[in-house]
C-alpha cells in the first residue's frame, strides 16, 4: 500500500500489489492471542481510527490500514514500520472504534513482538540504553544551570537506583542491555 508522490491533487491512495506468497497466515491469529487483540478480526475497515489520528497524515500506513495488514498477514511490512513506533499512544483511536478494536494497545503489541525479533529504531534503543544507564530519560536541572542557580549538585533525595535495578532485570532492561 503507498500513496502518489503527487501533490497537485487530492492525496490518492494506491493499492500496490500485494505478494501472497510473502503473507503470513498466522499473524491474525498471533495479533488474536495476544493480551489486546481478540477483538481485530471485527474490523470493517470503516477508517475512523485514521481520521481520529493526529499524526496518521504523516504515516505511509494508516492505522486502519495497519489493522487491514494484521488481517492480510503482513507481518514482516508491520513489523518492520516505523509506524508503530512513531505511534503517540494518545488512545483517541481506540476510544472511537465503534468494533471495539484496540488499536494502540495492539500498537503495543506489535512493539513487543518487533522487540524481540531485534527490530527497533536506533532511536528508541538510544533512548532505552539512557534509560537504563540513567534511570531517567530527562535530566531535572542540567549541572550547569543547578551551579549557576546555586543548587546543591545532586536534586535531594532523588534516587534512582532503585528503578534502575527493576528496570535490568525486564525484557526492555535485557534489550537495551544488548542480551
Ligand atoms: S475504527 Fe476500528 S473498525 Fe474502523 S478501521 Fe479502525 S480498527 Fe477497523
Ligand atoms: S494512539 Fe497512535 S495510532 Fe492511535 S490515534 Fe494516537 S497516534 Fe494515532
Amino acid at each position: 500500500m503507498a500513496e502518489t508522490d503527487d501533490k497537485t491533487g487530492p492525496p490518492v491512495t494506491l493499492i500496490e500489489p500485494i505478494d501472497m506468497t510473502k503473507l503470513d497466515p498466522n499473524f491474525r491469529k498471533e495479533i488474536q492471542n495476544m493480551p489486546d487483540g481478540d477483538e481485530v478480526n471485527a474490523c470493517f475497515a470503516c477508517s475512523t481510527c485514521t481520521a481520529a489520528c493526529p499524526i496518521a497524515n504523516q504515516w505511509k500506513y494508516k492505522p486502519h490500514q495497519l489493522i487491514r495488514m494484521i488481517l492480510l498477514g503482513m507481518r514482516e511490512e508491520v513489523l518492520s514500520s516505523r509506524e508503530i513506533w512513531e505511534c503517540l499512544t494518545c488512545f483517541q483511536c481506540q476510544e472511537r472504534c465503534p468494533q471495539g478494536v484496540r488499536v494502540t494497545d495492539i500498537i503495543f503489541d506489535l512493539r513487543d513482538l518487533a522487540s524481540e525479533e531485534g527490530k527497533i529504531p536506533d532511536a528508541v534503543k538510544f533512548l532505552a540504553k539512557e534509560l537504563l544507564e540513567k534511570g531517567q530519560l530527562y535530566v531535572v536541572t542540567a549541572d550547569w544551570e543547578r551551579e549557576d542557580l546555586d543548587l546543591e549538585p545532586e536534586v535531594p533525595g532523588l534516587s534512582t537506583d532503585e528503578f534502575k535495578e527493576i528496570l535490568k532485570r525486564t525484557r526492555t532492561g535485557k534489550i537495551a542491555g544488548g542480551e
